[in-house]
């Protein structure tokens, strides 16, 4: 039965779990953060390139200027975006069970709390579709076997 030392491994391998839980948050948002300061940025450029546009409208020479650069620097932060955000979804995913939204261990496969299982890295085939026998079938063999079978009690 419980003895101290079980109690004492338990709290040691709980106080393991929650150490790891805290990093994946802090690392969760350390990358919110990064998403944060890339969404400021391109806010910066689109307004850099909003007042190129305007000066360059005002000063009539609109047609001389190229905005290649800084299509290309705000597309560039849109995919550092999506990376960023790709990672924090990973993160979330690895840990929070898509059942019960319990949070598990880095290694589990298994929920511990529902049982359920979990996504791994990636969730490739997620829209499992059932497949099988659908009950639409005309075979009607057995109401007609049932149909004229009014024998009575012979
Ligand atoms: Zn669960």
């Amino acid at each position: 039965m419980g003895t101290f030392e079980d109690v004492v491994i338990n709290a040691k391998s709980a106080a393991v779990t929650v150490g790891k839980e805290a990093g994946r948050l802090v690392d969760i948002s350390k990358l919110r953060f990064t998403a944060a300061e890339l969404q400021r940025e391109v806010s910066k450029k689109h307004e850099a390139l909003g007042r190129m546009v305007y000066d360059a409208y005002k000063s009539g020479s609109s047609a001389n200027i190229s905005f290649d650069e800084h299509i290309c620097a705000i597309d560039d932060l849109y995919k550092k975006i999506d990376d960023v955000n790709d990672k924090i979804n990973t993160l979330r995913r690895k840990s929070a069970c898509p059942k019960c939204g319990f949070r598990n261990d880095d290694k589990a496969v298994f929920c511990s709390q529902c049982g359920a299982k979990l996504g791994s890295e990636a969730n490739p085939d997620d829209n499992t579709v059932p497949s099988g026998p659908s009950a639409d079938s005309d075979f009607t063999a057995d109401a007609s076997a049932a149909d004229n079978n009014f024998s009575g009690e012979d």
